[in-house]
């Protein structure tokens, strides 16, 4: 009588034991699960070209304003409150909270703060003549930047939601291609490869 409790006996406890490592399994898979979906990539399922790079933005509706010069905007009380200075990119504008993408393959050069661009990402590139340029892209929602310096990304990867902070005046991206020139950089008009096949 007494073996037959002691069979009973250790065949519970190797039940109970066997149990627990099974569900202290799961949830250790769960977590790795939960960690994967934090550390996931968003992508757009298709960029979308209009010329040679890929539009920086999804649901484009608009250009509101192309690069180089721009006329000061003055108030009724006669106070400039925009312009009168070079524009280095160009403002697009998608549907509210559009998604911004890069435009090719990179790695993150900045993310963060800027006056006047508020948050912002550039991105260094390599192009086909093995150069490096790089895109800037401005004005991103709070809390919506999805990259850090450093990180590499891919073409189509999102970085951020257009936004409207710095300075500006509505939702919209502003758009920089920035060329290299020994150790200084300089922004190009980024309309002829964005809105010309070629
Ligand atoms: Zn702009």
């Amino acid at each position: 009588m007494n073996r037959l409790y002691l069979i009973i006996g250790i065949t519970l406890f190797i039940l109970i034991i066997g149990a627990t490592y099974n569900l202290n399994n799961i949830d250790s898979k769960n977590n790795k699960n939960n960690e994967n979906n934090k550390n996931e990539v968003d992508y757009i399922d298709e960029v979308l070209y209009k010329g040679k790079i890929p539009l920086p933005i999804e649901n484009f509706i608009k250009v509101t304003s192309g690069f180089g010069y721009r006329e000061s905007v003055v108030n009724n009380d006669g106070k400039q409150i925009s312009g009168g200075k070079s524009h280095l990119g160009i403002d697009l504008v998608g549907k509210q909270n559009s998604r911004v993408i890069s435009i090719a393959d990179g790695e993150v050069t900045f993310s963060g703060w800027q006056n006047g661009y508020g948050n912002c990402v550039e991105i260094k590139h390599i192009s086909e003549d093995k150069k490096f340029f790089y895109s800037f892209y401005g004005h991103m929602q709070d809390n919506s930047l999805q990259v850090k310096k450093g990180q590499k990304v891919s073409i189509g990867q999102v970085i951020g939601i257009q936004g409207t902070t710095g300075n500006s005046t509505g939702d919209h991206l502003h758009f920089e291609i920035r060329t290299n020139t020994g150790s200084s950089k300089y922004a190009i008009d980024p309309a002829p490869y964005l809105f010309e096949e070629k």
